[in-house]
């Protein structure tokens, strides 16, 4: 429910109008715009919705109320409807520009972590990306150096001045995490892992939300809506990533869900991110997949790079060399050019 503020309304009858949703246990979310403020209340209504829905409109100091149908409240744009931008380490994600986020798949030596930060810092990369907790099929693969592979991590970003991003599997390692991530990644395989969504949502550090194979747009939304519900300062810091949904033809590893781009930023105030890397699984097409997402209005593009893909311990095969990296950036910097203002975002 939002209900929007008369102007004149004086601070007694604001208040007076919050007592009473906080009498209903609900919570309050206050948005102060320059013209007009406007109260949303999400929570349980217990039924009650049409009670509600009169009490408050025979408030003093009530303009009009409108009742938001979407199950997805902060998550949504009803009642957020300005973009949000996530910043992190100067980085500003969702801000217009395009955020680069680039990385291998896992930290494997202290060596390969480092090479490859200076090379995609060179390529012109902003955010770098590696894993240490890797969700592996097999029980018997690799499956990450844990806490030493996010200290590797934290300093090989920490040398070419990169915030970094790397996944958190289980909510008993969201405090050694925390401890070295600038922003925390839940997996694809971790979408509905909603002990996991809350516990990263406690921590207030900026999140990135990969969508799940068979998730639909709707589901990713409500696993935000998981994160922002546990937000103590409100501060939306949620990435969205699309990354493919399962398809029929096993050419690719998923399909590619472009039009998921519009779709999220018409409906969510959240940065949306692409990463082709995961969702065709072929060094081949994550060029042409990573282009297309920039065309199609993406706020970032994250790409898994490698010096060494043939030795890689994890997705060689969808890695990109340095060089190529370096090239598609490149290419991605003028289809940015060319649709600068054709998506206002929301
Ligand atoms: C990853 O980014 O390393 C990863 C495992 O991604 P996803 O959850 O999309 O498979
Ligand atoms: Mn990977």
């Amino acid at each position: 429910m939002i209900i929007t503020l008369e102007k004149q309304c004086t601070t007694d009858q604001r208040a007076a109008i919050e007592a009473v949703a906080r009498g209903a246990k609900l919570e309050v979310h206050p948005i102060i715009g320059v013209n007009e403020t406007v109260l949303g209340l999400v929570g349980d209504f217990n039924g009650r919705y049409g009670d509600m829905f009169d009490h408050f409109q025979a408030m003093p100091g009530v303009a009009s109320i409108q009742k938001i149908s979407k199950p997805y409240k902060l998550a949504g744009r009803d009642m957020h409807p300005a973009d949000t931008i996530v910043e992190v380490g100067g980085v500003k994600i969702g801000d217009g520009s395009l955020t680069h986020i680039a990385g291998p798949c896992a930290v494997e030596s202290e060596v390969q972590i480092r090479s490859i930060a200076l090379l995609v810092h060179d390529a012109g990369a902003n955010v770098f990306r590696g894993g240490a907790f890797k969700p592996r099929t097999s029980p018997y693969s690799f499956s990450g150096l844990k806490e030493d592979g996010l200290r590797m991590l934290r300093d090989a970003g920490g040398e070419v001045g990169m915030p970094v991003v790397t996944e958190v599997m289980d909510t008993r390692d969201v405090p050694v995490v925390s401890r070295y991530a600038d922003i925390l990644q839940v997996g694809a395989r971790n979408m509905k892992n909603f002990s996991l969504l809350q516990e990263v949502g406690q921590t207030g550090m900026p999140v990135m939300l990969k969508r799940g194979a068979d998730a639909t747009i709707e589901d990713l939304l409500m696993s935000a809506e998981h994160v922002l519900s546990r937000r103590r300062d409100r501060e939306p810091r949620l990435i969205l990533c699309e990354r493919g949904v399962i398809g029929f033809d096993d050419e690719t590893r998923n399909l590619t869900d472009m039009s998921a781009i519009p779709v999220l930023h018409r409906i969510t105030h959240l940065p949306v991110v692409l990463d082709p890397s995961h969702a065709t699984g072929v060094r081949e097409y994550v060029g042409p997949m990573a282009l297309a997402g920039v065309a199609a209005g993406a706020d970032g593009i994250h790409i898994e790079v490698h010096n060494k893909p043939e030795e890689a311990l994890c997705d060689g095969k969808q890695s990109l060399l340095p060089d190529q990296y370096a090239e598609l950036i490149e290419r991605m910097a003028a289809v940015h050019r060319a649709v600068r203002g054709v998506y206002p975002r929301g």
